[in-house]
């Protein structure tokens, strides 16, 4: 099966994880190897990056940005739109390869490439629309505008569990904004990463502006720390653990520059006693399973009308049963494996705390006896004090408890570090209006009788608190990736100052003849 894939996709056993403007063929770097989760087999091996290749790519993405700047936005986003048919041309096997290296699902790996071609449609449509804003003036014949300008070289850091979307979020919009792009993937999915890479880098040459898009493949402390560090890039934007960003926010913050950080999420989805359970039921099972409970977006916390709690919970435990695990690549798998060893022992040792704190593992939890990082999804019974609770475990752990008072169940949903994503499943508007309102859910996502994962690129995606409070994708998350300038002009003959100071000068005349 992969031969032909790697054949396809520009894959070797042994590739290059760097490219400035063209690959690197020997960045000198130690190797890396990309582990098939559903195996423990490896799939191929990747050179990562040395100071010094790292110093080539940014030295091309500079050089490359002073003429990219200039070109106007609707020609960079000629290049995105060209990007976007290529990312259709190769939609399957790109999905597969994500699948083989992260072990989502075929459906949300090939899910993942349209989001991709979706990010791509959306930033064509936004090239045409980087507006400013034209302000009053206080001061007579004189006009005040706003005006938005490409920012830099930038750097994006990725997390395994979206290893092409998250690019794409960033990267597209960077690009028609006129940015050029250093891209730290995961080491956990190197190989997605070349193979996106490979087509981005082709139409970028084809387009006559190879450099704006490149790959360092590294690790978290040299490359990604080196990065961060760096003060030719004045923005990075990161994506994984809230102990990444902290890590990150504290050394772009020492050097003044801008991050974008979308962080962890602890997200809970609220149960009302007016709910649609067959809604709820369904909405549920995908938001806390879907890939095996290692999206930033996935439930994690199941907050229950007491009124409906037992009833629910049995349905709950009905739709667990009936779930098949397996090889993620096979037709009616719907959930796949961990990405490694060390996440399924997380969500073991998560399991174990659960139980001294009083949880009870009401389905689930044991690991399969199979090659790969397997196990079935847990459903624990808890209480919201429990420390383990507060946690985000990376892994499929759903933790039900009860409420009495809706704003009891709002408190218990904002009691968290995080505040990415929230969703309430009820048919009573009032209790929607109240959580939607300021004194309802505190997360950047709020959702009505829709589960906490699975956002549309249409809208700003991220989360406050330990989350970082980034937007990334639609709406005017552009803005992040742009210097925005104030300009003041002045079409008369006097020089008025604001707020009417006087400051009148009588220049002294030269002397005549002199
Ligand atoms: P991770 O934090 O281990 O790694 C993410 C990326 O950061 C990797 O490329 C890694 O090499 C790099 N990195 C790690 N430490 C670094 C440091 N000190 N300096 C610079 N770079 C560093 O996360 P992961 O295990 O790959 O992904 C899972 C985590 O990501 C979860 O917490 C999940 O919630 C979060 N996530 C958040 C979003 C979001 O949009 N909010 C999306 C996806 C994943």
């Amino acid at each position: 099966m992969t031969e032909d894939l790697f054949r396809r996709l520009g894959l070797a056993e042994v590739n290059s994880g760097v490219c400035a403007a063209s690959w690197i063929e020997d960045p000198g770097g130690r190797e890396l190897a990309s582990i098939n989760p559903a195996t423990g087999e490896p799939l191929g091996r990747v050179v990562m990056v040395t100071a010094k290749s790292y110093d080539r790519i940014v030295d091309r993405a500079i050089e490359t940005f002073a003429t990219w700047r200039t070109v106007p936005p609707p020609v960079r986003g000629e290049l995105v739109r060209r990007i976007g048919l290529a990312l259709r041309e190769h939609k399957a096997d790109l999905g597969l390869l994500i699948t083989l290296e992260t072990g989502k699902i075929r459906s949300e790996g090939e899910g993942e490439v349209q989001e991709m071609i979706d990010m791509c449609d959306f930033s064509v449509g936004l090239s045409r629309q980087l507006h400013g804003l034209t302000i009053a003036s206080e001061r007579p014949r004189h006009r005040m505008i706003e005006q938005w300008h490409p920012l830099g070289p930038i750097g994006i850091i990725t997390a395994f569990n979206f290893p092409a979307a998250v690019w794409a979020w960033n990267a597209m919009i960077a690009a028609v904004c006129g940015d050029t792009l250093i891209w730290k993937p995961s080491p956990l999915a190197p190989l997605t990463a070349i193979a996106i890479q490979r087509i981005a880098s082709r139409v970028a040459a084809e387009e006559g502006y190879p450099g704006v898009f490149n790959l360092c493949v590294g690790d978290a402390e040299e490359t990604g720390e080196r990065m961060a560090r760096d003060d030719r890039l004045p923005l990075i934007s990161a994506t994984g653990s809230c102990r990444m960003g902290r890590r990150v926010a504290e050394m772009v913050g020492k050097r003044l520059g801008r991050t974008l950080l979308e962080l962890g999420g602890n997200n809970a989805i609220i149960i009302t006693s007016s709910a649609d359970i067959e809604m709820a039921v369904r909405g549920t099972v995908f938001a806390a399973v879907g890939t095996a409970g290692q999206r930033c977006t996935t439930a994690r916390r199941l907050i229950v009308h007491e009124s409906l709690h037992d009833v629910f919970l049995e349905r709950l435990i009905g739709a667990y049963g009936s779930l098949s695990i397996g090889d993620p690549w096979k037709n009616g798998v719907l959930v796949g494996p961990l990405i490694h060893e060390a996440a399924l022992n997380q969500m073991l040792a998560a399991l174990e705390a659960a139980r001294a704190q009083g949880g009870v593992v009401v389905f689930g939890g044991r690991r399969l006896d199979r090659p790969g990082f397997f196990v079935e999804p847990a459903i624990v019974t808890a209480r919201p004090g429990m420390p383990i609770v507060a946690q985000e475990t990376f892994a499929p752990i759903l933790y039900v408890m009860k409420y009495v008072q809706l704003d009891e169940a709002i408190a218990i949903q904002n009691s968290v570090e995080q505040g990415l994503s929230s969703a309430v499943f009820t048919r009573d508007l009032r209790e929607a209006e109240r959580f939607l309102s300021p004194e309802g859910s505190d997360c950047g996502i709020a959702n009505v009788n829709i589960g906490t994962s699975g956002a549309e690129i249409g809208g700003a995606f991220g989360g406050e608190k330990a989350t970082g409070g980034g937007r990334e994708a639609g709406s005017d998350a552009w803005k992040i990736y742009m210097r925005r300038q104030t300009c003041t002009i002045n079409y008369g003959s006097e020089i008025p100052l604001a707020q009417s100071v006087k400051f009148d000068v009588v220049p002294r005349q030269p002397p005549i003849g002199g």
